[in-house]
C-alpha cells in the first residue's frame, strides 16, 4: 500500500468518525461518545495529513517535519493556555473567535494557492476567489460577534440608513471583481485584494446589523460559514477530508441556525441577510413595571418542603453564578423526599446552544428529568412551584402578550401558569435582550435577590 492510498483510506475512516460524532452529539446521552469519536477522527486526520506532507514535500523531510512540529507546538501552547483561562460563561465569545481563525486560514490558503499555483485554470481561480470571499466574511463577522458577546461593543443592531442596499452593493461589487479576476488572471492580485476588502466590510456590516437578541443564530451561522470556508480551502489544497469536514460543519451549522430561528420565531433569511426586513430602530422597551414581592431562602425551603411537583428553569444567571452544583444537590434532596422535580430548558437559554444541558450534565443531573421547552410547556399549569434560576428573556410573558416587544413572537417557557413562581436574580435588571419582564410583577411570583449559588445553598441548609 502506498502512502497516498493509506492516507486516503485514513481520510475515509476519519470522515465516517466525524459523521458518527455528529450523530452522537445530537443526543445528550450519547454526546460524550460523540465527542470521543470526533477526537479520534481528528487525531487520525492529523497523522495522515502530516504523513502526506512529509511524503509530498519538495524540501528534505526533516525540514518539513521541523516546520510542522513548530506550528503544532505554538498552536497547542496558545490553545491550551487560552482554554484553561476561559470561564464557561465566556465560551461563546471564544467560539466566535475560533471561527474567525478558520476564516483567516481560508483567506491565507486562498492567497497562498493563487500566488504559488501559476496555472490559470478557471475552476481553480473560482475556488480561490470564493474561498477568500467566504473566509474574509467569516473573519470580520466572527470578530464583531466576539466583541458583541463580550459586551465590548453594544449589542443593539447597527442600523445605517439603507443598510440592505449597502449589503447588496457589496455583493454586486464582489461579483464585478470576480469577472475582472477571471478576465485577467495574471494581474488578478488587484481584484483579489479589492474583493478581500469588500468581503471584510460585508462580514463586519452583516453581523453589526444583527441585534444582540439574535446572536444565538449568528454564532451558529458563523459556525456554518467557517465550515464552508474550510471546504473551500479543501478544494484549493486538493484535500478531500477538508472538503468533507467543511461541508459537514457548514451544513450542520446551517441546520442548527434554522432550528434556532424556529425556536426564536425569527425569519432565517432575515437573520442571515443581516436583519433584512426587520424594522430599524426597534428599541428595547423597559416599560413593564409594577410592584414586586421579595422572599427569602428560608421561606422558599418551607414552600418546597410542602410541594409535590417542582420545575426548575435555568438560564444564563445559573452559568454566571456556577449554581448548577447546588441546584443538582437540591434536586437530589427533593427527589429523595418524593418531590417530582424536573427541569425545563429553553433552546436559547444561556449564551450558547445547549449551554444549560452541558452545565446540568456537568453537575450530574439525571438526563431523564431534563426536558425541552415543547415537552414541558403543557405541565406548568399543574405544577406547584417553579424555580427560575437566573433565566429572564426565556420566561418573559411579554413575548406572547406585547406585540411591540423586541422579543415578540419568541416562544417562551410559560412558568407563570404554575401555582407559585420563585425568581432568583441579583437585581431588577433586564436580561440579554434588554427588555423588562412583567413576570416579576405577577401576583404568584416572588423574587429572591442575590447570587443564585449562595441562595440555593441557603435553601439546602434550611431544608
Ligand atoms: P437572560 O440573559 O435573559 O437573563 C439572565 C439573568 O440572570 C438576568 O436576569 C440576570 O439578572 C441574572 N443573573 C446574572 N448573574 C446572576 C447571578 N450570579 N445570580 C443570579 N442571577 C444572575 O437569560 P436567559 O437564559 O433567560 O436568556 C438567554 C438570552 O441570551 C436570550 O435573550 C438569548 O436570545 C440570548 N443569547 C442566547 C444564546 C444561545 O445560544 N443560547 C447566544 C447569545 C445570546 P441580574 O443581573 O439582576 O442578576
Amino acid at each position: 500500500m502506498t502512502v497516498l492510498s493509506a492516507v486516503q483510506a485514513t481520510y475515509v475512516v476519519a470522515g465516517v468518525l466525524f459523521i458518527l460524532s455528529l450523530a452522537g452529539l445530537s443526543q445528550q446521552e450519547s454526546a460524550r461518545r460523540g465527542n470521543v469519536l470526533g477526537i479520534i477522527g481528528m487525531a487520525l486526520a492529523l497523522v495522515a495529513t502530516v504523513a502526506l506532507a512529509l511524503q509530498s514535500s519538495e524540501r528534505p523531510w526533516q525540514v518539513t517535519a521541523a516546520l510542522i512540529l513548530l506550528v503544532l507546538v505554538v498552536g497547542a501552547a496558545v490553545g491550551t493556555w487560552r482554554v484553561r483561562k476561559v470561564e464557561m460563561v465566556q465560551m461563546p465569545e471564544l467560539i466566535a473567535l475560533l471561527h474567525s481563525f478558520v476564516g483567516l486560514a481560508a483567506v491565507l490558503v486562498g492567497y497562498g494557492s493563487y500566488l504559488t499555483d501559476t496555472g490559470s485554470d478557471t475552476v481553480h481561480l473560482v475556488e480561490v476567489f470564493l474561498g477568500v470571499l467566504i473566509g474574509a466574511v467569516t473573519f470580520t463577522g466572527s470578530i464583531v460577534a466576539n466583541l458583541k458577546l463580550a459586551a465590548k461593543i453594544k449589542s443593539a443592531p447597527l442600523t445605517l440608513p439603507g443598510r440592505n442596499w449597502i449589503n447588496l452593493g457589496l455583493v454586486v461589487a464582489a461579483v464585478a471583481l470576480l469577472a475582472w479576476f477571471l478576465a485577467a488572471p495574471d494581474q488578478g492580485i488587484v481584484p483579489l485584494v479589492l474583493m478581500t476588502l469588500v468581503a471584510l466590510a460585508l462580514g463586519w456590516h452583516l453581523v453589526a446589523s444583527i441585534g444582540g437578541g439574535d446572536m444565538p443564530v449568528v454564532v451558529s451561522m458563523l459556525n456554518s460559514y467557517s465550515g464552508w470556508a474550510a471546504a473551500a480551502a479543501g478544494f484549493m489544497l486538493g484535500n478531500d477530508l477538508l472538503i468533507i469536514t467543511g461541508a459537514l460543519v457548514g451544513s450542520s451549522g446551517a441546520i442548527l441556525s434554522y432550528i434556532m430561528c424556529r425556536a426564536m420565531n425569527r425569519s432565517f433569511v432575515s437573520v442571515i441577510l443581516g436583519g433584512f426586513g426587520t424594522e430599524p430602530g426597534t428599541a428595547a422597551s423597559g416599560d413593564a413595571e409594577g410592584e414586586h414581592r421579595e422572599t427569602f431562602a428560608a421561606d422558599v425551603a418551607e414552600q418546597l418542603a410542602h410541594a409535590a411537583s417542582v420545575i426548575i428553569v435555568p438560564g444564563y444567571g445559573m452559568a454566571v453564578a456556577k449554581a448548577q452544583y447546588p441546584v443538582a444537590d437540591l434536586t437530589e434532596k427533593l427527589r429523595a423526599r418524593g418531590v417530582d422535580v424536573r427541569f425545563g430548558v429553553h433552546p436559547v437559554a444561556g449564551r450558547l446552544p445547549g449551554h444549560m444541558n452541558v452545565l446540568l450534565a456537568e453537575a450530574k443531573v439525571p438526563y431523564d428529568v431534563v426536558l425541552g421547552m415543547d415537552e414541558i410547556n403543557g405541565d406548568f399549569a399543574t405544577t406547584d412551584v417553579v424555580l427560575v434560576i437566573g433565566a429572564n428573556d426565556t420566561v418573559n410573558p411579554a413575548a406572547q402578550e406585547d406585540p411591540g416587544s423586541p422579543i415578540a413572537g419568541m416562544p417562551v417557557l410559560e412558568v407563570w401558569q404554575a401555582r407559585d413562581v420563585v425568581v432568583f436574580k441579583r437585581s431588577m435588571a433586564t436580561g440579554y435582550a434588554g427588555v423588562q419582564n412583567p413576570l416579576f410583577f405577577r401576583e404568584n411570583t416572588a423574587m429572591v435577590f442575590g447570587d443564585a449559588k449562595e441562595q440555593v445553598e441557603r435553601i439546602i441548609q434550611a431544608l
